[in-house]
């Protein structure tokens, strides 16, 4: 007799049933980086490598190659591993067009509009300037995937180092379209500082509450709270709701721009 466990059960259909893969690895302190696989070609990528250690380490696991980095900007612990994971495995690296200067070795670039492909899995680029000034991301429709970098975080958005309040804003509502579904990952495990500044906004909203209570189960027992879902952002992520009159009034700005009003919160957010 077979027994198969309920999660094996999910691990099975998950496998069976789409045409890639996504594995979470953390690293450096707080980073995430991601291993993304096409199933039926094989072809594997790496998003934003921090480090090449935990990477190396979960491919030789699997016993995979690895034919691709990739990077959303050129903060050097999203870069940190290129070099290492280039040298090893002879992989191919892409980058943002507009840091060609910043990011060292790059063979490919890409930028809004453009199409990446991973194996058969096909990745819609997207600029975002706000957090760098070049700063890309990346959705592939086939495994219902963001991969946002420092832009869009879990309940948050990366800190403005070089662009405006006005250009993040811009950047996030590029995000609004994709499917409620939208698996996001982004660079960094910073969702629990970020929940205790989103209850600040808005201490009344009843799914950010929930949403909270979720999080702080995940990091009492030190497991990632990535990737969360588009819908579940749109619903509670201070950042993605300037234009909400609900968090307006939460602010006291009620008939204010949306954008004075993400500038407001990201001013609040600096000073938390
Ligand atoms: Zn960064
Ligand atoms: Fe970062």
């Amino acid at each position: 007799i077979l027994i198969v466990l309920p999660q094996q059960i999910n691990y099975i259909l998950r496998y069976a049933m789409a045409a890639g893969e996504v594995i979470v690895i953390p690293c450096l302190s707080d980073n995430y980086t991601y291993l993304v696989r096409c199933h039926r070609s094989e072809v594997t990528a790496i998003i934003d490598p921090g480090e090449a250690a935990p990477v190396i380490a979960a491919l030789e696991e699997r016993d995979w190659n690895l034919d691709l980095a990739i990077n959303t900007h050129h903060h050097h612990d999203h870069i940190g591993g290129n070099a290492e994971l280039i040298e090893k495995y002879g992989a191919k690296l892409l980058g943002p067009a507009a840091e060609t200067a910043r990011i060292p070795d790059m063979d490919e670039t890409c930028a809004e509009g453009d199409q990446v492909l991973i194996g058969d899995l096909e990745g819609k680029v997207f600029d975002v300037p706000g957090h760098t000034s070049g700063h890309i991301a990346f959705y592939f429709p086939a495994i219902t995937a963001l991969f946002s970098g420092d832009s869009l975080f879990a309940l948050g958005c990366g800190r403005l180092f070089e662009g405006t309040p006005e250009q993040m804003w811009h950047s996030l509502q590029k995000f609004r379209g994709l499917p409620a579904s939208t698996q996001v990952y982004c660079g960094h495990e910073y969702t629990q500082a970020n929940a205790n500044f989103a209850k600040t906004i808005e201490p009344d909203n009843p799914i950010l509450t929930a949403r909270c209570q979720d999080i702080d189960g995940l990091r009492a027992r030190n497991l990632p709270t990535i990737p969360s879902r588009l819908d579940v952002e749109l619903a509670t992520n201070p950042f993605l709701r300037a234009d909400d009159p609900s968090v307006a009034e939460a602010l006291g700005m009620t008939g204010e721009s949306p954008v004075a009003i993400f500038t407001e919160i990201r001013k609040r957010k600096d000073n938390f």
